[in-house]
């Protein structure tokens, strides 16, 4: 199938009133390449939900299902000396039983003999109660790359994704169950949203990370590698959209970059991935807390954006790129750009160029593109761009002015990639098998 390029239209120049932002509207011209392969997002072996106007289903609100247990890590500092004194216990074994977890990476009473031993064990299942059942393990990489397959307290099912780098350690951290933003090339959007995850459901994630990690569990470390033995980075690229369970990632974060009383991690370290949810990154800019934050582009013209990004229907390219450009103004934090580059699909040179025209529409050295080959999933027709066609996008982004890295995700061999995290039938008869707690 071809068809053109969408015939690009010029916005008429205004005078720009002092402090107003740039005038972002991009000159076009008609592309060189026209008339090239353009193949358009549509499913076989699967269908994707519609909304009643027939629309792909968009689903923000969380499904009502039984609430996780409340942990430590849901709470700030005060909330759980609160609930301590509730208990009739003093305060100071808050600090005690942080200590435990986010230092010791413990949740067992047995471990923490500081703790007086009568009531040790219902103090302990009162403040850090179970919340994931680890149902499958699959490593890859010599054991640099180890995907978590994890049962939650109502038998949801989520992964992670833990990888050893050269002086740093990434995990790729799950912020729902499933995701309701129904993008038609990610696995799990395939499935719908199950529900929102806790913030100590976020961050039990990487505490059970860093107890693999302190065990000796993630793959070699080289003797010139100094970095600390633990997870370093924090990239919410696993399942869900992070800003569709705003308040819960919130809390996470903060425990993360929590130097007293949390992880102590350090903020630009975390990557916040977003479809481009704009009032949500507008927010995001204003908590002061300066994460990376990754826009998942795709597709710089609203056309093609709008079937492979369905959330695109509500807020347009333009709108997604302004919230990024204020993001960096708001922080100073450098942008990045998600690009998934698909054969025939969003590939077009003529789409390097009009990406590279919109963003140095909004100034220079604001932000940097990521293109990553796109990673194959179930019953998806599409494939990675060829590698010329990836080295031609990446140059012509490179020349405009553009930092432009391809970046290629690690674990496809165990399905855990970008966009390939889904429970699978045999995931699920895994879990099945698994005994929560
Ligand atoms: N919902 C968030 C984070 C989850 S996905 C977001 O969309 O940003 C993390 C990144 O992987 C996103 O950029 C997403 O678009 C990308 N991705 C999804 N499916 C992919 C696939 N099949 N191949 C490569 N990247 C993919």
């Amino acid at each position: 199938m071809t068809d053109q390029p969408p015939v690009r239209t010029t916005t008429p120049r205004q005078a720009r009133p002092a402090g107003a932002p740039a005038d972002t509207a991009v000159r076009e011209t008609k592309p060189k390449d026209a008339g090239v392969r353009q193949v358009r997002p549509k499913t076989e072996g699967w269908q994707q939900a519609k909304d009643e106007t027939g629309r792909p289903l968009l689903q923000f609100a969380s499904p009502k299902r039984g609430k996780p247990p409340v942990h430590l890590a849901d709470l700030t500092h005060d909330e759980r000396i609160a609930k301590l004194k509730e208990l009739g216990l003093p305060g100071f074994r808050a600090k005690q039983l942080e200590k435990h977890y986010f230092t010791h990476y413990t949740s067992d009473p047995a471990a923490m003999t500081d703790l007086p031993a009568s009531g040790r064990e219902e103090l302990v299942a009162g403040m850090l109660p179970p919340l994931l059942t680890e149902v499958r393990r699959l490593e890859t990489d010599r054991g640099d790359t180890i995907k978590f397959l994890w049962k939650l307290h109502d038998g949801a099912l989520v992964e992670s994704v833990l990888m050893r780098y050269p002086g740093r350690i990434t995990l790729c951290v799950s912020s729902q169950a499933g995701c309701g933003m129904n993008c038609p090339f990610c696995a799990t959007g395939q499935a719908g949203l199950t529900r929102n995850m806790s913030a100590a459901e976020i961050i039990e994630q990487i505490v059970r990370a860093n107890a693999l990690i302190a065990a000796g569990g993630l793959g070699g470390k080289k003797s010139s590698d100094h970095s600390l033995d633990r997870v370093s980075n924090i990239v919410f690229m696993g399942m869900g959209e992070p800003l569709a369970n705003y308040a819960r990632v919130m809390q996470a974060v903060r425990v993360m970059v929590d130097k007293d009383h949390g992880l102590g991690m350090s903020a630009r370290g975390i990557t916040v991935s977003t479809v481009g949810l704009v009032p949500a990154i507008k927010k995001l800019a204003d908590e002061d807390i300066p994460v990376t934050f990754a826009l998942s582009l795709h597709a710089p013209d609203d056309g093609l954006r709008d079937e492979l990004i369905p959330v695109n229907s509500k807020w347009k390219v333009d709108e997604a790129l302004d919230a990024a450009r204020s993001y960096f103004d708001k922080t100073g934090r450098r942008v990045s750009i998600e690009y998934a580059l698909i054969k025939d699909m969003n590939d077009h040179a003529w789409r390097a160029d009009l990406l590279a025209d919109k963003l140095n529409a909004r100034g220079r050295g604001w932000v940097h593109v990521n293109p990553i080959p796109l990673n194959p999933t179930p019953g998806s027709i599409w494939t990675a761009s060829e590698v010329p066609v990836q080295n031609e996008f990446v140059r012509r982004l490179n020349d405009a002015g553009i930092p432009t890295t391809l970046r290629d995700t690690r674990g496809k061999e165990i399905d855990g990639a970008c966009g390939q995290l889904v429970a699978t039938e045999e995931d699920e008869a895994a879990a099945e098998a698994t005994p929560v707690g």
